[in-house]
């Protein structure tokens, strides 16, 4: 294909499913070595960065955020910033300004998010690799709803320098791709200590040596609530584990009930903390009229610049920081933080692995999602939020697909801090045994 070819075939993919928020112009590899894609809300010279939120049109950042520049440093090409939810609140990309990208199995249904155009991506373009964020799911919610692999490093593998903040104490950049291989080669490129971002000093290498997961704790909480197609492809993937000598035992661990709760407090918390740099100043609109009190400034542009979603979380994140409600709502968080790790870690005494559904179901419709309250849309999230409340490395394997509508379904593993070899051995294994589809692509 020539490279005017690849360039307007490109085009016509993205029109049909809206991954991308901005592409090159020139999305072909030149002297490239690979080509990548990375979520819009980490910083790029080349294109405008808005994290899915209007509050930031016309944003140009003048550097790369740490794990784009280590791509770039590997030979790699960056071809274009992925759609996302407004600074990553969400777990189906419909809270993004710039339209919602459609999953390429089937149009009517979503991409899952934050992340969902970077899973596009990783599922409908060959031999790719895309830079996600998860904050509590953003990462394997989207891999599982696309069908490709997923992974999420231990909270600090990854230098967050350049990445628009969420939750500072939840973010994580992590990778997407279709091919397995992907994660392993690619994840030591965008690890390591960097002094631009503090809590990515103090980390034990990651080992290469790639030891293998030989044992797995199933939760029995993981299971209940959880749509009969997930749970039929769910147990055939239990049984194909065990068929390669992989121990599978039911545990319990109840504390995963708290994890909801306890994650829609703090990320709202940090998040409320971190949108109040938005006031058409330093970054993106600057519309507002000037004439104005200061404050009645801001407050135009930020009702013009978030979206419901945003301004729902700025709420319920001040809400919980007040004085006087701080002690009910953020200190107890903080505190069923601490129990979540430490049934992790009582489980990691006897287990090299928890293993779930990724998801409780599969990919719904765009029709149905806009039905769903606030309160139904994050309980989705109950089995993704707990290994990122934990910072604890986990990954999604494509491990079937649905008997009523042939969505794929993702199964998530999820091992103690630094293992994350045992995590990218999981999933070479597990694509060498397991039949992938990839959705038909015609534009
Ligand atoms: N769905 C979760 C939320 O809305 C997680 C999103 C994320 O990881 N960025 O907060």
């Amino acid at each position: 294909m020539s490279d005017a070819e690849t360039m307007s075939r490109l085009k016509a993919i993205n029109q049909r499913y809206q991954m991308f928020r901005a592409f090159c112009e020139d999305g072909t590899p030149g002297d490239a070595k690979f080509l990548f894609s990375a979520k819009d809300n980490l910083t790029s010279s080349e294109f405008e960065t808005c994290a899915g939120s209007r509050i930031l049109e016309g944003y140009r950042p003048v550097f790369d955020a740490a794990p784009i520049e280590k791509m770039k440093a590997a030979g790699g090409k960056l071809i274009g910033k992925t759609n996302m939810d407004e600074f990553g609140f969400g777990t189906f990309s419909a809270n993004s300004a710039f339209g919602i990208p459609r999953n390429p199995f089937d149009l009517e249904r979503s991409c899952g998010g934050s992340s969902g155009g970077s899973a596009c991506a990783a599922a409908v373009l060959d031999d790719h690799v895309s830079l996600g964020v998860s904050t509590g799911g953003s990462i394997c919610c989207p891999a599982s709803f696309c069908g490709v692999y997923g992974i999420v490093p231990t909270y600090g593998r990854v230098s967050r320098y350049g990445l628009i903040d969420y939750g500072n104490s939840l973010d994580k950049v992590g990778l997407l791709s279709a091919d397995p291989s992907k994660l392993s080669r690619y994840l030591p490129v965008i690890t390591g200590k960097d002094p631009r971002d503090p809590t990515s000093c103090a980390q034990p290498e990651l080992k290469l040596a790639h030891s293998r997961i030989s044992s797995v704790a199933v939760p029995d909480e993981a299971l209940s609530g959880v749509a009969a197609d997930v749970r039929e492809a769910f147990g055939s993937a239990l049984e194909e584990l065990k068929s390669i000598g992989i121990e599978v035992d039911r545990v319990s661990m109840p504390e995963l009930k708290y994890a909801i709760p306890a994650y829609y407090v703090l990320a709202t918390s940090e998040a409320s903390t971190n949108l109040a740099r938005y006031v058409g100043m330093r970054y993106g609109r600057q519309d507002g009229d000037l004439s104005q009190k200061f404050d009645d400034y801001f407050t135009d542009v930020r009702t013009a610049g978030f979206g419901d979603e945003a301004k729902r979380r700025i709420l319920l994140g001040t809400y919980t920081r007040m004085e006087g409600f701080r002690d009910r709502y953020y200190a107890k968080a903080l505190q069923v933080r601490l129990e979540v790790i430490d049934a992790y870690r009582k489980q990691f005494e006897g287990h090299d692995a928890v293993l779930t559904p990724t998801m409780p179901f599969v990919s719904p419709k765009l029709s149905d999602i806009s039905k769903m309250t606030p309160v139904e849309n994050y309980a989705a999230d109950f089995l993704t939020v707990p290994p990122n409340l934990a910072g604890t490395p986990h990954l999604n394997c494509p491990c079937g697909y649905s008997s009523e509508n042939g969505m794929p379904v993702g199964m998530q593993f999820v091992t103690d801090h630094w293992n994350e070899d045992m995590l990218l051995t999981m999933a070479e294994d597990w694509g060498k045994r397991f039949d992938l589809r990839r959705p038909e692509v015609s534009v």
